[in-house]
């Protein structure tokens, strides 16, 4: 079987984790520092606050703009639960805006109708590896004061207008979670220019401690600590970051050149002075295509290829998350959630294997 995600946990990791546990600090150690430098930097911002999880990092981005119960925050509905659960999180209502069918990320033109008084920020999701457009966003954020999230789980390392993802909003969460294109297993960062932020995000990671004076809490605060076990892992993935992101993309290249001529499959599309670092390669298989999606992916299987469906269900359709849940409001998100299939893009895939994917999935009946 070839496997969609195939772990890279190097001896360095192994030798790093090691070191962790033998120098009897594994928290609040020098490496979550370390760490929190090198992702700064990585993003082009001036600070970086690791948590313990992508979603624990939305939770506290959306609590240091000062969101809460009353507020309403627009989102995208085709992204995982995480992203939408932030916003029940802090008290406040996700009011879901659909999606652009090429991209996969928040329409920015369906956004201003969805604004009202109540309306604090825009989440916005780099879907699949692809950033959101921010230019736009960034533009009807400005004109209606509200703020700008960037869930950048699935986006580490990419480009839009010349800049990288986690430096394009106010504020920016990654995950680093062990399936995403950077790992330490479970773990988060916030990245962001702003200062007060920054502090602010600091003190709710742990519960409102003085970082001078640890009795004394100065805000609710939760335990959204990374350790540095995880750093550690982190760390050693991060300085490979160019070359898993660069096989990543030498991947997509050659199913665009290889799968785009096949009548109803529909490969993905990227804006342009954009570059995405394909956390999925995610094709859309339509009623042209001469086989359903879903006797397509049970071919595959058969064939050995392990395929999934991100995401099968938008999130309205939940009972918890369902504001406004009238599915007619969005039509891409209906028409792409019975379309998508993501196949094997991972850089542990040899050449031999994608070749393979390429010929099965053009010679099926
Ligand atoms: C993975 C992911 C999250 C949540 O991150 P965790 O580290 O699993 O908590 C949030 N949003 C998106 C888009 C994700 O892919």
């Amino acid at each position: 079987m070839i496997p969609l995600v195939r772990l890279i946990i190097g001896k360095e990791e192994v030798r790093e984790v090691v070191k962790v546990l033998k120098s009897g600090q594994l928290v609040q150690g020098p490496l979550v520092q370390k760490l929190e430098k090198n992702f700064s930097k990585l993003c082009g911002t001036k600070y970086a606050i690791a948590t313990n999880s992508g979603t624990s990092a939305l939770h506290t981005a959306l609590h240091v703009l000062g969101i809460g119960p009353g507020d309403e925050v627009i989102t995208t509905p085709f992204t995982f639960v995480a992203t939408a659960n932030s916003v029940l999180m802090t008290g406040a209502k996700p009011i879901f805006v659909d999606i652009e069918k090429h991209t996969f990320n928040i329409n920015p033109k369906l956004i201003e109708r969805k604004i009202t008084k109540k309306t604090k920020a825009i989440l916005a999701v780099d879907l699949f590896g692809q950033s959101a457009d921010y230019n736009e966003i960034n533009k009807i954020a400005k004109k209606h004061g509200l703020f700008v999230v960037e869930d950048a789980a699935q986006s580490i390392g990419a480009i839009y207008s010349s800049k990288m993802t986690g430096s394009l909003a106010d504020i920016a969460c990654f995950s680093l979670y062990a399936t995403k294109n950077i790992i330490s297993g479970e773990g988060g960062m916030i990245t962001t220019n702003n200062k007060n932020l920054d502090r602010k995000s600091r003190l709710f990671r742990s519960h409102g401690q003085d970082e001078k004076n640890r009795y004394n809490y100065l805000d609710l605060g939760y335990n959204y600590r990374m350790t540095d076990i995880s750093a550690a892992i982190a760390l050693e993935q991060l300085k490979r970051i160019n070359i898993l992101t660069k096989r990543r993309q030498e991947i997509a290249k050659i199913y665009d050149e290889n799968l785009s001529g096949i009548k109803g499959l529909i490969t993905p599309k990227i804006r342009i002075s954009t570059t995405s670092v394909y956390h999925q390669y995610t094709i859309r298989i339509t009623k042209d295509f001469g086989m359903s999606r879903d006797e397509f992916v049970k071919y595959l299987e058969k064939k050995g290829i392990q395929t999934n469906i991100y995401y099968p269900t938008p999130l309205y359709r939940f009972k918890h998350l369902a504001f406004y849940n009238n599915p007619k409001s969005f039509p891409v998100s209906e028409r792409v959630e019975k379309e998508v299939l993501s196949i094997p893009v991972h850089p542990q895939l040899t050449d031999k294997e994608i070749y393979y994917i390429i010929d099965t999935i053009k010679n099926y009946e």
